[in-house]
């Protein structure tokens, strides 16, 4: 994708400004595909199968174009703005960002976060695949089956509660390390009067954990002999969710554009 590409992409009046920031990144199940500038980028690319194909040169090809275009609109935007990319003192910006790194993967919620991936994992390696092969089809068709009724959110059926758990077991962790590393300032946080990027990152993290929660409650009717290690794993998630609002008390209010919105504008 060139320059001039991306630049008339961002100009389309449709487009929602950063949606994709406060998003979860599950395009097939997003109502504002057609108002994304990122699932628009990510269509160009999906149009040609070589290269969507990591293993393909054209797909490198194509990423390398992305990001000289990306390069070149920064330094025009580096220019207008009187900016000098070449005074960045890089040595002292990467020790303050390795600083920064310890401080995030130290943090409550992050450490918190990582042992729930880590619980996932564990749980759908030792208990789920043997599971599966002996969970009873009877017993499954009899189980109080979870309807669409339950709302949007609310999973269907066993092999869609473990692709929403599955879809958020690490995306929980990378937003709150986000949410963390925009308290430490030098980060857009500054600007006070407007809404706070780690109150954006918590709020999509506080959803995947609702999400995730209600996914796993919906376990216990497809593996009742797992009770207590999905209890366990369900425990740890209400822990994590009270320690995320505690800690970032306005993230339920953040207005994420577009999906918090009556009527989206640009
Ligand atoms: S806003 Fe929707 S379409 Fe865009 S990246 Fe996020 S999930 Fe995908």
């Amino acid at each position: 994708m060139k320059k001039e590409d991306i630049k008339k992409l961002a100009e389309n009046k449709n487009l929602i400004s950063g949606i994709y920031n406060y998003c979860d990144r599950w395009c097939e199940r997003c109502a504002f595909t057609s108002r994304c500038m990122n699932f628009a980028m990510t269509r160009e690319q999906d149009t040609d199968p070589e290269a969507s194909d990591i293993t393909n040169e054209k797909f490198w090809q194509s990423l390398s174009e992305i990001f000289k275009a990306t390069r070149e609109m920064l330094e025009e935007s580096a220019e207008e703005l009187g900016i000098d990319l070449d005074s960045i003192d890089f040595e002292e910006t990467s020790r303050d960002e390795g600083i920064k790194d310890k401080i995030v993967k130290n943090h409550e919620c992050c450490r918190a976060a990582k042992k729930y991936y880590e619980m996932v994992d564990k749980f759908f390696e030792s208990e789920y695949i043997p599971s599966l092969q002996v969970v009873d089809k009877v017993q499954v068709q009899n189980a109080a089956e979870p309807k669409k009724s339950d709302g949007p959110d609310g999973p269907a059926t066993l092999d869609e509660m473990v692709e929403i758990i599955y879809w958020y077991h690490h995306f929980i962790y990378v937003k709150l390390m986000r949410s963390v590393r925009g308290t430490l300032g030098n980060s857009p946080e500054v600007l006070e009067e407007f809404p706070k990027d780690s109150d954006g990152s918590a709020k999509v993290a506080l959803i995947a954990i609702d999400r995730s929660m209600a996914a796993w409650g919906h376990m216990h009717t497809f593996f009742p002999s797992h009770r207590d290690e999905i209890l366990t794993i369900i425990v740890h998630l209400d822990r994590l969710r009270n320690r995320v609002e505690k800690i970032f008390p306005q993230a339920r209010n953040f207005i994420r554009p577009g999906f918090d919105e009556t009527n989206p504008s640009r």
